[in-house]
């Protein structure tokens, strides 16, 4: 599934890029997709760069507009299973406006954000899920912004499976991802990832293992937040499956239409 071709990656060491682009590819394994059936797309960003890397039908875009151009797509062949490469900057801040309308369409694409929590290709700016608190090359003494809840904001603005994972357990972002395949609607799957170059660096976060061992240590299963206060769960990280619904799908929807004419 990774092209032979192409030139090695450059993704830094340490980075959990590869892991979740290697729990994707596990995905569509596991299913059993067709090659051919699968279209991946990807925004600008060091996570986009992973559509490049894999030999799937594959559209590298523009920054923030992955989702338009995936829209396109899916509207134009609806049996394509079309699946969305993005990062946390290329999703929420340009491509915020597009991430809310997909998800109150119900469109029926699988969006995965590789969420490092900063801007890692361009400098480590600070993104809109930096932490209130933590520095980026723009936030040298901490963001003073409230940082975005990706998975509230999407299950609110109406995607039909919202779940997440952190690259400390792939067998869940595995789960998560396939899930969301199969779920006909929009389907968003948060992946907190590792960028020991600039988040991590920026905020003394310690190495790649380091990150590593803060997300195993920090992450807490759904099921279990349930039973606890909120007082508890400040800065824990909720995995698993937030959150599922069933309305109509839009491709659906807009084929009903064309062909009452
Ligand atoms: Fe990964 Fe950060 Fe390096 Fe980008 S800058 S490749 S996100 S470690």
């Amino acid at each position: 599934y990774f092209r032979t071709n192409s030139l090695p990656h450059i993704w830094c060491p340490g980075c959990g890029n590869g892991i979740v682009t290697r729990s994707i590819v596990e995905a569509i394994d596991n299913l059993n997709l067709d090659r051919d059936k699968v279209c991946i797309v990807s925004g600008i960003g060091c996570s986009s760069r992973a559509s490049g890397y894999l030999d799937f039908n594959t559209l590298h875009t523009t920054h923030g507009r992955a989702l338009t151009f995936a829209t396109g797509i899916k509207m134009a062949n609806p049996d394509l299973e079309v699946i969305v490469i993005t990062g946390d900057g290329d999703c929420s801040a340009i491509g915020g406006n597009h991430l809310i309308h997909a998800s109150r369409r119900n469109i029926d694409i699988t969006t995965i954000v590789y969420n490092n929590n900063i801007y890692g290709m361009t400098g480590g700016q600070y993104s809109p899920t930096t932490p209130k608190g933590d520095k980026g090359t723009t936030a040298p003494y901490g963001s003073i912004d409230t940082d975005f809840d990706l998975c509230n904001l999407t299950a609110g603005a109406g995607a039909t499976y919202v779940g997440r994972a952190t690259v400390f357990n792939p067998k869940l972002i595995v789960k998560l991802i396939e899930n969301g395949i199969k779920n006909k609607g929009f389907s968003f799957i948060e992946t907190v990832t590792t960028c020991p170059t600039y988040y991590g660096r920026k905020n003394k976060k310690g190495s790649a293992v380091d990150m590593m061992r803060y997300l195993k240590d920090n992450s807490i299963n759904i099921e279990a937040a349930k039973n606890l206060e909120a007082d508890k769960l400040k800065d824990k990280i909720i995995v698993g499956e937030l959150y599922k619904n069933i309305r109509p799908e839009y491709t659906d929807e807009y084929t009903k239409i064309v062909d009452s004419f």
